[in-house]
């Protein structure tokens, strides 16, 4: 079970040698590189030691339970906000509730799934982690938050696609548990961001054609302004600047790179489904591609996934949920990127 970080380590790298001469915070830069490869270290030794890797799941409500970890390294150091408690006097620990809430809400009445292990595990999310703390991540049993250096990015919280991103790891764990490496890593990261982006678009009420499907542009600070993490509809082109270096995202399997970061690779299977939801409008594209998360295995391949969603499409078709085109719209926008 992997740390799934949102922002994936070419970019905390490049910002760390590009901090000082950008006159940014070079120390919160280096701290966010340096504690990012120690919390991936800690969870390689976790997995080592057990190889049956299984988080228990805890059957309750789906209740939401937020920490404030006080600017440590350490998670779930006190309780601040918990299911039904009035707002607190910190935005972020409220747009962190409404964040879990809003992501509960999407998988509840659009997917039908009861939270992030269909048993109403109880959503826990931790806010002021680390010191100006460049990244947000799921560790396997809850989400984390960092502040962001105020210059490059803004406090995690303000973006819901990135805890709906990072939850939907936790779906994919108590679902197909797609291994994070080559082609089974990559679909991991698409359908994290597929989600990401459907629970943007259920918060904020738009449909395929009136999202701009870039993932992660509410948490740029000024300076970086119109810069996204990752495009779904252009794979490669959400940034290209001196600070964050250049996205190297695939768009087509003639650019898969062996053996890349999940997050590279990612960009194929985003743009399938973005070619899918412009035709089928999202939460349909939605429900074709969560039926096929849930029939997938730790070591799926790209086919192995385009199949299933066609599949799935099939089957939603002819039980009159979707339109009666659509195994053909999924099998054209995965041959569209090159998976055939
Ligand atoms: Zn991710």
């Amino acid at each position: 079970m992997p740390i799934c970080f949102f922002i994936p380590s070419h970019i905390t790298d490049h910002l760390a040698r590009a901090a000082r001469a950008q006159g940014l915070d070079a120390d919160a830069a280096q701290r966010t590189a340096v504690a990012s490869a120690a919390v991936r270290q800690q969870r390689r030794t976790m997995a080592a030691t057990s190889l049956v890797a299984v988080t228990a799941p805890i059957p309750g409500r789906g209740d939401r339970q937020i920490f404030d970890d006080r600017g440590t390294f350490e998670t779930g150091v006190r309780p601040v906000r918990g299911e039904g408690d009035k707002p607190v006097n910190a935005v972020n620990v409220n747009a962190a509730h409404d964040a879990l809430g809003a992501t509960r809400d999407f998988y509840r009445e659009v997917l039908g799934r009861d939270s992030i292990d269909n048993a109403g595990s109880t959503l826990i999310g931790d806010v002021n982690f680390g010191d100006s703390y460049g990244n947000a991540f799921w560790d396997g049993t809850r989400m984390v938050f960092g502040n962001g250096d105020g210059q490059v990015f803004q406090d995690f919280t303000r973006d819901v696609g990135v805890c709906a991103h990072e939850l939907s790891h936790g779906v994919t764990q108590y679902t197909a548990g797609l291994a994070y490496t080559e082609q089974s890593g990559a679909m991991n990261e698409a359908f994290s961001d597929i989600f990401g982006a459907c629970v943007d678009q259920y918060v904020h009420k738009l449909d395929a054609g009136e999202h701009n499907w870039l993932i992660g542009e509410e948490l740029m600070a000024e300076r970086m302004y119109g810069e996204a993490i990752r495009s779904m509809a252009h794979p490669g082109t959400a940034y290209d600047n001196p600070v964050l270096g250049k996205d190297p995202q695939a768009a087509h399997m003639s650019q898969y790179v062996p053996n890349g970061d999940p997050h590279v690779n990612s960009g194929i299977v985003n743009r399938a489904f973005y070619l899918t939801a412009i035709e089928l409008g999202s939460f349909p594209a939605a429900r074709v591609f969560y039926a096929a998360l849930r029939g997938l295995w730790p070591r799926a391949q790209f086919t192995d996934g385009a199949y299933l969603c066609a599949e799935q499409a099939r089957i939603l078709a002819r039980d009159g949920r979707i339109g009666r085109n659509a195994p053909q719209t999924v099998r054209a926008a995965f041959r569209a990127v090159g998976i055939n």
